[in-house]
């Protein structure tokens, strides 16, 4: 597949991943049960070692969520991989992201759609990842701080809204902020989650449950 993104190979990574660790991720995303190529493919591109902490950054490429900072966590490739998965199959043109994180998720929805929002209630990390979008020339992606769980009325409705951090009650303005035919993906529940997939059709939604997941908690505000 072509090039996802125009990198330097220092921004690659090349020398210090090799591709076959990128690929054996990929593989094993694959017999995991991830079928869509292109997002397959936007894996094994994007340099998940830059949107973690140097220190964690050898660990980057094997399925496991990542500390970073203040208490947050960067879910592993497979769930991130999931929930892609199932966004692209309503072949969303926008798209909202709950929770920017590290701004991996990010990247990886800019790749593959055209025009991306994400929403970060931590300044601290939302700084960090829009440096990190910046620097891999990521120019169809926004970042913003706020609080999520109010969606971002400006740019509604969204194709898609995909949330990654876990509230216990699906959020109202959200569902609101779904287009007809859209989906929105998030996990729910307090102690024990499940990732569900809801689909507006027809003005009402249809919900699907996925598996079980383990996400850090959707909170109120911004700080
Ligand atoms: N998608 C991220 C990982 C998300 S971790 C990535 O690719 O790295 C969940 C994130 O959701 C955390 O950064 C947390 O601060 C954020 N979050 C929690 N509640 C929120 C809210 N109400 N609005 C926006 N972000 C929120």
């Amino acid at each position: 597949m072509a090039e996802l993104l125009q990198l330097t190979s220092e921004l690659k990574g090349i020398g210090f991943t090799s591709q076959r660790t990128r690929n054996r991720m990929v593989d094993r995303l694959t017999e995991a049960g991830i079928s869509n190529q292109r997002v397959l493919e936007g894996l094994r591109q994007l340099p998940r070692h830059l949107f973690v902490d140097e220190a964690l950054s050898h660990r980057a490429y094997e399925d496991t969520a990542l500390p970073i900072g203040l208490g947050q966590t960067l879910s592993q490739p497979y769930i991130v991989a999931r929930m892609t998965e199932l966004l692209l199959e309503v072949e969303p043109a926008k798209a909202l992201e709950i929770g920017t994180g590290s701004g991996f998720q990010c990247a990886l929805l800019a790749c593959l759609l055209p025009e991306v929002h994400s929403i970060e209630r931590l300044e601290p990390l939302l700084e960090k990842a829009r440096q990190r979008l910046k620097e891999l020339g990521i120019k169809n992606a926004r970042v913003i701080h706020g609080d999520g769980q109010m969606g971002l009325i400006k740019s509604a409705p969204f194709d898609g809204i995909l949330v990654t951090a876990a509230p216990k009650e699906i959020p109202y303005e959200l569902t609101e902020q779904l287009k007809e035919g859209g989906r929105l993906i998030l996990p729910l529940g307090d102690k024990t989650q499940t990732l569900c997939v809801l689909d507006k059709k027809d003005g009402l939604l249809v919900r699907k449950d996925i598996e079980p997941v383990r996400f850090v908690p959707l909170l109120p505000g911004a700080c």
